[in-house]
């Protein structure tokens, strides 16, 4: 079958991961000999786990997991808790929060302040147990309203979690769709009382922003489209639905293993795309995958 592959050359890691990566793999290659804990998996991607695993880098779901060396804090960050709890185990960290999630926790924790003083409720839209929305609520003791959908929103309305007669504060996590958090603002906007009680913050990730714009451009000029991505990546799941909805010939694959012949038709032009959490090299194996299909089950 003649296919005509093309990457994305926009998809890959964002610079919070290859940050976080790449210090993992400087640490590895200064000790050799030496395995390095994370604290919680470094990438939502299962194959670049396996290459950083083989490395000597070890995930523990808990500090008290941790062994001898410094464990690494993720790009996702981690709520304050985590800090006290290392301190008290005398755990040194290689601590690689993305800068763009430390300025959103900080700005979380100082509006926490403001609208805590006056019966205010911070509200986060983003995904309900996901590591770097633990660690923005950490930043609020806890009390940060997480809504994952305008449907969830609506519910905390009508139940009177939110008093819509109070100040709010809204804030997205890094990775969250642009287009939901604004239907989400605009529900929320029109539903206080007074004017002037809301204050909404941009904080999706510029990265994330543009590759929405982007990435729908990118699925209609193919036939179909492959998008490859971890099974638990947050940003991946969106991005997939992205391409979904402006291209039914879209197909999700976590690895070549995936790929199913019988989603292409001889002559079709295929585009390769992934997610924040998706390594270049893997892109680069599927598209030869792809090169290498034969026949239609
Ligand atoms: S998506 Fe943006 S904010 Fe989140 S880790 Fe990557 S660069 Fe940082």
């Amino acid at each position: 079958m003649n296919l005509k592959v093309e990457i994305d050359r926009r998809s890959g890691f964002c610079g919070g991961v290859i940050r976080a990566i790449g210090s993992a793999e400087k640490y590895l290659a200064d000790n050799p000999g030496h395995n390095l804990c994370s604290l919680g998996a470094i990438v939502h991607n299962e194959e670049e786990m396996a290459r950083l695993s083989a490395k000597g880098l070890k995930t523990i779901s808990s500090l008290d997991q941790a062994m001898e060396g410094p464990v690494l804090i993720r790009a996702h960050g981690e709520p304050p808790a985590t800090y006290r709890k290392a301190e008290d185990l005398n755990l040194k960290l290689i601590d690689c929060t993305c800068p763009v999630v430390l300025r959103l926790q900080e700005n979380i924790r100082e509006a926490y302040g403001k609208v805590s003083a006056q019966g205010g409720k911070i509200i986060i839209f983003g995904r309900i147990g996901h590591a770097e929305v633990l660690g923005l609520v950490g930043q609020t003791e806890g009390e940060a309203i997480v809504v994952e959908t305008p449907d969830m929103l609506l519910g905390a309305l009508e139940s009177g979690l939110i008093d819509t007669g109070a100040p709010v504060e809204v804030f997205s996590q890094t990775t969250g769709s642009p287009e939901v958090y604004s239907q989400i603002c605009e529900i929320l906007s029109s539903r206080m009382r007074k004017e002037g009680l809301i204050t909404i913050h941009n904080t999706i990730c510029s990265q994330v922003a543009f590759r929405h714009s982007q990435l729908g451009e990118f699925a209609r000029l193919h036939d179909v489209v492959v998008f490859v991505s971890g099974k638990h990546s947050s940003n991946g799941n969106v991005l997939y639905k992205l391409c979904k909805n402006v291209n039914s010939r879209s197909y999700s694959v976590s690895s070549e293993a995936d790929i199913d012949p019988s989603w292409f038709r001889d002559g079709d032009s295929v585009g390769v795309c992934g997610a924040t959490s998706t390594p270049k090299w893997l892109l680069e194996k599927i598209a030869a995958a792809l090169g290498g299909i034969k026949t239609v089950c």
